[in-house]
């Protein structure tokens, strides 16, 4: 039995419900001590994170994640226990064996390769692991990071092991994200009967040329790394219910999902400037929930192309897609930053995997991504 898979299924027995550790930092850092790391625990609130780092030399080389997974589902619907981790036709079976603890332990092992190989390797080795990614993530990564800028310690690469692989182990990283903004405007008009145009002021007619014209904007054209940035209405609710009163306002949502090429006040101005022309009684109000980051092509993304070539003997895709990572919250440091771990079909699922063979093909990738960078 390889390593990375005792170690994945010592995590797996934890029950580690997001923000609850429940031990398995102390597991990853009982292994890294043992290898000289220097252990720091930054607790906030109900959340612990650890940061473990070995060497005072740049470049600093980080591999960050989380030990908290969420809730099981209904437990009836597994086949096997959640929290027993249980192998079955070369995959092994538990919440958190794809999200992202096969992923811990194959950091952990290829940590151990390396430095077993190369005890003259060039700068530092960290880990930023937190259980607070799958809940509100206020006490998480991000406060970590700000403790790290608050004394000038800068991550200048970071793997995150986010389950990235989609059809077959390597096929895709994610090198970035979409920001995402969030709008909700009201319109006010005039309450009435409808017999009596002149009396009411009827805030869906208002809406029309504003929605024409916000649906038909071309925000930008994306670019080399982002599709071009995209506005969608979510919501949109008005009227009381009855055939012969016009409503006296009118809520809508939308969102767009914006690329490097934009920033929120951007959207905000042009927005405000369509429903400013066609409106003159009106609320808007915004709330920005992620901005958008890319790690450019460059020393990082070479490293790992390289590593995967030779593991899969495929280059990967590099993609901006998917949901939302602790990946925002260290790249805007200026890191370069690149999630890479298994495959995802399975995640936030019943019946959870993790291909058995795949957890040593990404300690083999982990510890030839620091030997492209380290050495
Ligand atoms: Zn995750």
């Amino acid at each position: 039995m390889s390593e990375t898979l005792d170690i994945t299924i010592a995590l797996l027995k934890q029950q580690s419900l997001t923000p609850d550790d429940a031990g398995c930092m102390d597991i990853m850092a009982d292994y890294l001590k043992q290898r000289d790391f220097t252990i720091e625990w930054m607790n906030f609130g109900n959340t612990r994170n650890l940061w473990a780092r070995k060497g005072a030399e740049a470049p600093l080389f980080c591999f960050a994640g989380h030990t908290d997974v969420v809730p099981t589902g209904p437990l009836e619907e597994w086949n096997t226990p959640p929290f027993e981790p249980t192998i079955k036709d070369g995959c092994l079976y538990a919440r958190g064996a794809a999200d992202m603890k096969g992923s811990l332990a194959a950091m952990l092992t290829a940590c151990d390769t390396f430095i077993n190989a190369h005890h003259d390797h060039k700068g530092s080795i960290a880990f930023l692991i937190t259980s607070d990614e799958e809940g509100p993530a206020h006490d998480g990564t991000v406060k970590v990071i700000e403790k790290l800028s608050d004394r000038n310690e800068k991550i200048d690469y970071c793997i995150v092991g986010e389950p990235s692989s989609y059809k077959t182990f390597g096929d895709m990283v994610r090198v970035g994200r979409r920001g995402s903004i969030n709008g909700y405007l009201t319109l006010f008009g005039k309450q009435g009967h409808v017999a009596y145009p002149e009396l009411v002021e009827n805030p869906i007619h208002a809406l029309s040329p504003i929605l024409s014209l916000l649906t038909a904007e071309t925000y930008d054209n994306g670019n080399e790394y982002f599709p071009p940035t995209s506005f969608q209405i979510s919501n949109i609710n008005a009227g009381t219910g009855v055939e012969n009163v016009v409503p006296g306002q009118l809520n809508l949502v939308f969102n767009l999902r914006f690329s490097s090429e934009l920033t929120p006040e951007e959207i905000k101005r042009r927005i405000t400037y369509i429903v400013d022309q066609n409106s003159d009684d009106y609320e808007l109000t915004w709330q920005v929930s992620g901005l958008p980051f890319i790690t450019e092509k460059g020393t990082l993304t070479t490293a790992v192309e390289q590593a995967l070539l030779e593991v899969t003997e495929k280059k990967p895709i590099l993609s901006t897609g998917g949901g939302t990572s602790d990946g925002r919250f260290i790249a805007p440091t200026g890191a370069q930053l690149i999630e890479l771990g298994p495959i995802n079909a399975t995640i936030h699922k019943v019946n959870e995997c993790v291909n058995v063979d795949e957890l040593d093909l990404l300690s083999l990738t982990y510890s030839k991504i620091l030997e492209n960078i380290l050495l």
